[in-house]
């Protein structure tokens, strides 16, 4: 069936997605987070997040059987979705057949060499985007590995588990925010496009969802010596949400009677030993990790 010149987002609606559902004789695998976009108004609030045009190129991850897609093929010049199951295959060979940008890799997004991927599959465009209902069991790896990749990305604008974005985009000072908020926010300016009730999906999953645009920034938010450091003290601030940061420091990189070395790397760093790690902004992480590496080198 020719889709040429029909309305836009024919794959999504309900009627048509269970359509091509069955007549592919496709069942959905819970275990690849296969919770299919049947809204066209979500779709076009996605679409129009990333602020696509025809010079630009769309990286979307896990097409599913081409509702986002779809939409995508119109709003940006070159289209690549990569996704790992088989079976979809043939289905996306169908309901795409009318684009002739889009480019299918089967594949698992984490295995992948994606920096070659984008070489490859956008030769011409300046700009990237990744737009995607991302599958729920690997947002977080997915998103830092786009991000820890440093692909030549314009923006991220994905459908993620609501929980997960508010963590993401959180400020210092409340409980979503974590060593997640600061590895995003250090590579990227997170912001909550649209909370997105559970009807829009088949199946519905049981936790709400949310949209989120992660604008990549062109050099990191703080400048660190040692990235890998930095994260490590972050992760070792957070090990233990009720302990303070002298505590979960203390136990991270001394030894026990050090904790006098320990309050000078605190007291030249501006930050009181008594707080905790979800108070420190990232300038914050910064100046610490800085200060401490140098003091456990010394
Ligand atoms: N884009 C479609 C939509 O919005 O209706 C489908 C989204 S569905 C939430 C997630 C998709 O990601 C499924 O098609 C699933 O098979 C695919 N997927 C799951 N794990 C993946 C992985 N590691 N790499 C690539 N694709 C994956």
């Amino acid at each position: 069936m020719s889709q040429t010149g029909s309305r836009r987002g024919d794959i999504a609606s309900p009627s048509q997605t269970k359509e091509i559902i069955a007549k592919h004789g496709f069942s959905l695998k819970k275990s690849l987070g296969q919770n299919f976009l049947i809204d066209l108004n979500i779709l076009d609030k996605i679409v129009s997040a990333a602020g696509l045009d025809r010079t630009r190129g769309a990286l979307e991850i896990g097409p599913g059987i081409g509702a986002l897609t779809e939409q995508l093929a119109k709003a940006a010049g070159r289209v690549a979705a990569v996704e790992i199951d088989q079976r979809l295959l043939p289905i996306l060979a169908d309901t795409l057949a009318p684009y002739d940008n889009v480019r299918i890799v089967h594949g698992d997004v984490l295995k992948l060499d994606l920096k070659e991927l984008v070489r490859e599959a956008f030769p011409d465009v300046d700009k990237i985007s990744v737009v995607a209902n991302l599958p729920y069991y690997v947002t977080t790896p997915i998103v830092m590995k786009l991000l820890e990749e440093k692909l030549p990305l314009d923006n991220i604008v994905v459908m993620i588990q609501k929980e997960v974005a508010e963590r993401m985009a959180a400020k210092p000072g409340g409980k979503e925010y974590g060593s997640l908020s600061i590895a995003v926010q250090y590579y990227g300016e997170p912001e909550l496009v649209t909370i997105v009730p559970h009807t829009v999906f088949i199946p519905q999953p049981n936790v709400d969802s949310a949209v989120i645009r992660i604008k990549i920034r062109e050099t990191p938010a703080v400048e660190v010596e040692d990235e890998r450091f930095f994260f490590e003290v972050v992760h070792a601030s957070f090990a233990q949400r009720r302990k303070t940061i002298s505590n979960n420091l203390l136990s991270r990189f001394f030894a026990k009677g050090e904790r006098d070395k320990l309050d000078k790397v605190l007291q030249e760093s501006g930050i009181e030993p008594s707080r905790r790690g979800e108070t420190l902004s990232i300038e914050e992480y910064a100046r610490l990790s800085g200060i401490l590496k140098r003091h456990l080198n010394s």
